[in-house]
């Protein structure tokens, strides 16, 4: 006997996330006992070129023990079958650039320099336990989150609560404190003589920048996160042009600290000389990396450095038309679209991004997927950028972004068919993580 649970009544029975009535006292119990079946019409399974039709799913404790053709296994005594209709089943999604420790900067609200000048550290971290429960609540199940922008290892302790059961939440990978240099990261614009807190953590010279590093990743960083550039703006010619930050030997200092520990470097390049420093540095990812040329891209193939383009973020708020700032604004729109184009052609390995805190949480995280199609990806390309290869990037083949024996039982659904329209991924009905249901607002199927 096995037990057929439709979907309808699982935000009931099958939560195990503790409801706001509840206080965990202790680490909740993250899977079933008992095996889990899910049904599936439609299956993207994060690394096949098309979809499949028609699979069950086996799950065993947090893992995926078999995919197979439905009906053609029997199952065992007990096991709980979760029939999710119609809807297209797909990997846990991961995002490869987020900010939980960010809320938007609404300019009215203080913007950036209020969150380090006048939030207590515990306010801060009330929200981003919010931020990483949006995360999870819209399917992505694994974040890499980029910097805490001075709330210092906060990360750390949010990844540990989320690990133990504590709060809902995304697996973490976190880069605590990231590094740049003098003059190379907010706050900014104050009188030299009052001392403010820095977004970074900043070094000057190869010796301190080891250092950073290293006490990075004695506190908990899994990648350490640089950046490369800083202030952008337009030039008499037309031309976005960066201020660069590290030196080359700076960051080789840092990636062969990093490296030593089995670690990657993330880079913030925006374009230019910070970014040519960035890839000769040894980078492992540029981030956003807006305005690559034809021979920084050979360079990316030839290394194996990632790109993580974060394209939607730059259509927010952008400064008014006539302003320098404005045209700032709009030029990095012009040119990150031109470049992803070019990369994507030239076979760049690309993993999804968004930036999310750099716009606020209450928007939809995956309005990226739209923008990388409106750029030249297919829908399974986009998909597989935020899955199969977003776990790559991570170094978690086989483990995350895939649906396949072995993985993490970190699954999603969705209405409707994501490689028709991708905007249906911003309306995620079923979330798993761990083998544990957290939500899930699919009608019931049809018997
Ligand atoms: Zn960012």
């Amino acid at each position: 006997m096995h037990r057929l649970i439709t979907v309808g009544i699982l935000c009931l029975c099958m939560t195990r996330v503790a409801l706001p009535q509840e206080v965990p006292s202790a680490p909740h119990k993250p899977a079933a006992a008992h095996d889990v079946v899910i049904r599936s019409r439609a299956l993207i399974d994060g690394t096949s070129p098309r979809r499949r039709t028609n699979q069950e799913i086996l799950i065993r404790g947090d893992r995926i023990v078999a995919v197979y053709a439905a009906g053609t296994r029997p199952l065992a005594p007990g096991t709980e079958v979760l029939d999710l209709g119609s809807a297209t089943v797909l990997p846990g999604l991961i995002d490869c650039h987020t900010h939980i420790f960010l809320q938007g900067e609404v300019p009215a609200a203080g913007g950036y320099d209020v969150q380090l000048l006048k939030f207590p550290a515990s306010y801060r971290v009330a929200r981003a336990v919010v931020a990483a429960r949006r995360a999870l609540e819209q399917g992505f199940t694994t974040i890499r989150d980029v910097e805490t922008e001075g709330a210092g290892y906060g990360d750390v302790g949010i990844k540990q609560a989320i690990n133990e059961g504590y709060i809902p939440g995304p697996r973490m990978f976190v880069v605590t404190r990231s590094i740049s240099t003098t003059g190379g990261y907010p706050l900014e614009g104050y009188a030299p003589e009052i001392a403010v807190p820095k977004g970074a953590q900043l070094i000057d010279g190869p010796v301190e920048a080891r250092k950073a590093a290293r006490e990075q990743l004695d506190n908990g960083a899994d990648w350490i996160k640089v950046y490369m550039t800083h202030r952008s703006w337009v030039d008499e010619q037309g031309a976005l042009v960066s201020q660069p930050t590290l030196t080359v030997e700076e960051l080789k200092a840092i990636v062969d600290e990093a490296h030593g520990w089995r670690r990657k470097v993330a880079c913030h390049a925006y374009n230019g000389i910070g970014l040519q420093r960035a890839l000769d540095g040894g980078c492992d990812s540029i981030e956003h990396g807006l305005e690559l040329t034809d021979a920084q891209i050979a360079q990316m193939i030839r290394q194996g450095t990632w790109l993580v383009p974060t394209l939607a973020v730059y259509y927010y708020d952008p400064d008014p038309p006539d302003t320098p700032t404005g045209i700032r604004d709009r030029k990095r729109v012009a040119v990150h679209g031109a470049s992803f184009q070019k990369a994507l052609r030239a076979g760049v390995k690309i993993a999804f991004g968004t930036d999310v805190g750099g716009f606020p949480w209450s928007e939809p995280i995956a309005q990226e997927f739209s923008r990388m199609v409106e750029f030249g990806m297919t829908p399974m390309q986009a998909i597989q950028a935020a899955t199969a290869r977003a776990a790559e990037l991570l170094g978690k083949r086989g483990e995350l972004g895939t649906v396949e024996p072995g993985a993490y039982a970190d699954l999603i659904a969705v209405a409707g068919d994501p490689l028709a329209d991708v905007n249906v991924l911003k309306n995620v009905a079923f979330v798993m993580k761990n083998g544990s249901v957290f939500r899930s607002s699919l009608r019931p199927a049809a018997d």
